[in-house]
């Protein structure tokens, strides 16, 4: 069955007035790879979905990584003579560089010069700089303000922690109403401070799309488990602490970036042919609203997608994107704000997205129950009892169906055969599964493709 109407156009609106409320509220915080602004970020979260927290420890292992330390920062500021803020933590999030060690001295501009961070190109915006993994600290600020420094000294003061503690993400999950266990995972990451775009777009679309999974009239079939975590060490975390739980993976997507004003960029899988692969090629140039919408290459760069299918997961995840990441100007600085983002490029993200999720949840394999010759349709309801008229388009579905339905191919693989929208498909397969002659077979040829893992 269809997810029926799962965000039609008055739904993906009001969706997408919510998705831009969420992105306004967690915009202030100071979200990194852990500490208080994630945790208040995942409570705003939970006001919208439920939400399971897990909170793995600093210095347990992921892969061939570790959870490090927890940053958290109160206050951060370079002062002039007179004590005048020449850079201030509190006017913007982005002046410190994320995961900087606390620091408190005295020093020239000459002295602070290596710790400075600016964009001589763009010289309004503020850029964002991280180091999770080498200890030092740094500032990043407009280079026009840079250039105003006089030779000091400054006081310079970054008054955080960096101390064992824990890494935080949480899990909404949909329990599917089939037999099967099989899942869909949806991974966001949730360690960009004040950005819109990356990342707040990508957690606000998850948000709605899980709401609208969890508000559903139809309960999906199969289970779907949004997963908001920081980038790489999140993605890392969760597989591995979830090993035993992969070989029910179906299909999966990165979201991120799907505010901005560009067109929707789906990546493919590293195995380039999965569920996910072909769903989303299918969805994205199945309708006018996306003749631009562009299919790209799988690359071991970009997000969580590089954990997910790398070789020892080798996950059916794609990514969904708007502009892919370091392909716009704005990518990673303070331009990156609520200006860059529009409702109506979320709207549009989140219905791609609700269709995807319905072809996603609703692709099966069916097998003809009568397969010599055609069954008759008539006695049965499902054709028009006037003969002699060209069949129509439902009429037409149902042959292509019961044609391909030997048990090999999935609803998708017949709608691609027969150039046919899926929910044609789908509805004239429902259709004759109502009718006896069609059986489901559990598990697609895809899903009997990839075990669990060894
Ligand atoms: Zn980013």
């Amino acid at each position: 069955m269809l997810l029926d109407a799962l965000l039609p156009d008055d739904a993906a609106s009001a969706a997408a007035a919510d998705a831009w409320a969420l992105i306004e509220a967690l915009y202030p915080l100071c979200r990194s790879l852990t500490g208080d602004g994630v945790r208040q970020t995942l409570d705003r979260i939970g006001e919208r979905i439920p939400l399971v927290r897990t909170e793995v420890p600093s210095g347990t292992p992921a892969c061939d990584w570790e959870i490090p330390r927890e940053w958290n920062i109160r206050d951060a500021w370079i002062a002039d003579a007179a004590g005048h803020r020449v850079v201030d933590f509190r006017a913007h999030n982005l002046h410190v560089m994320g995961y900087s060690v606390p620091v408190r001295q005295t020093m020239t501009l000459e002295e602070l010069q290596p710790h400075l961070h600016s964009l001589p190109n763009r010289p309004d915006w503020i850029p964002y700089r991280t180091s999770y993994y080498r200890e030092q600290w740094g500032f990043c600020l407009r280079h026009r303000d840079r250039e105003r420094l006089g030779p000091g000294p400054y006081e310079v003061v970054i008054d955080a922690d960096l101390a064992p503690g824990h890494l935080s993400y949480a899990e909404s999950v949909i329990p599917g109403q089939g037999e099967s266990d099989d899942e869909v995972l949806v991974y966001t990451h949730t360690c960009h401070p004040s950005l819109a775009n990356d990342n707040l777009s990508g957690i606000a679309v998850a948000v709605e799309l899980a709401r609208a999974l969890h508000q559903a009239p139809t309960k999906p079939r199969l289970t779907w488990r949004f997963i908001f975590g920081p980038g790489t060490i999140g993605s890392l975390a969760w597989l591995s602490r979830n090993e035993e739980r992969l070989g029910r993976v179906r299909a999966g997507l990165v979201l991120g970036l799907l505010g901005d004003p560009g067109v929707l960029h789906y990546k493919h899988s590293r195995r380039g042919d999965t569920l996910t692969d072909r769903a989303a090629a299918h969805v994205l140039r199945g309708t006018d609203a996306h003749a631009q919408a562009k299919l790209l290459d799988f690359e071991p760069y970009g997000y969580d997608e590089r954990q997910f299918c790398s070789p020892g997961f080798d996950l059916p995840m794609g990514r969904l994107t708007r502009s892919p990441n370091s392909t716009y100007a704005e990518y990673h600085t303070s331009a990156d704000d609520l200006t860059l983002i529009r409702p109506a490029q979320l709207a549009s993200a989140l219905q791609t997205l609700a269709r995807l999720a319905s072809v996603l949840d609703a692709n099966r394999t069916p097998l003809n129950l009568s397969p010599k010759g055609e069954p008759r349709l008539g006695k049965r309801g499902l054709y028009g009892s006037v003969g002699g008229g060209a069949p129509g388009a439902f009429e037409h579905a149902l042959l292509w169906v019961l044609n391909q339905a030997d048990g090999t191919r999935d609803l998708l693989a017949i709608a691609e055969r027969a150039r046919l929208p899926f929910e044609q498909v789908e509805q004239a397969a429902s259709a004759l599964e109502r009718a006896g002659l069609l059986d489901t077979l559990d598990d697609t040829p895809e899903s009997r493709k990839k075990g669990p893992p060894p």
